[in-house]
């Protein structure tokens, strides 16, 4: 059994009348890493009283890949040795600092730009 099937049955578990459109959403997966659908399909368990459809799926793959994307950077910050949680302080005194170049890079250039908008 691959990743994406044993996915698929997990998410069929919850919602058996799927189990009919299995062809279909195994299909649609073809091209989603492994780690995305099965987070994905965690996330609909979790958080949905009923089963998404395949298009409320494919696009909660995006925002599950972009919450990735911002739990490694988290990790990356957290384990960086050049900054304070991902700034670097330049005045302790009048807290002066900046995006660290390290671990934050694109922050890093958008502030050298003047583009830097703290979020
Ligand atoms: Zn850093």
């Amino acid at each position: 059994m691959t990743i994406h099937e044993s996915c698929f049955d997990r998410l069929a578990a919850a919602y058996p009348n799927q189990q009919e459109h299995r062809t279909a959403w195994l299909q649609s997966w073809a091209d989603l890493e492994n780690g995305v659908v099965s987070r994905t399909v965690d996330w609909f368990l979790k958080n949905w009283a009923r089963c998404p459809t395949l298009a409320e799926f494919k696009a909660e793959t995006s925002k599950e890949r972009d919450r990735m994307k911002i739990a490694s950077r988290r990790e990356q910050t957290d384990a960086c040795s050049y900054c304070v949680s991902g700034w670097v302080v330049t005045d302790w005194e009048k807290w002066f600092a900046h995006p660290c170049e390290a671990c934050r890079p694109e922050q890093h250039d958008r502030w050298l730009t003047g583009k830097y908008l703290p979020t």
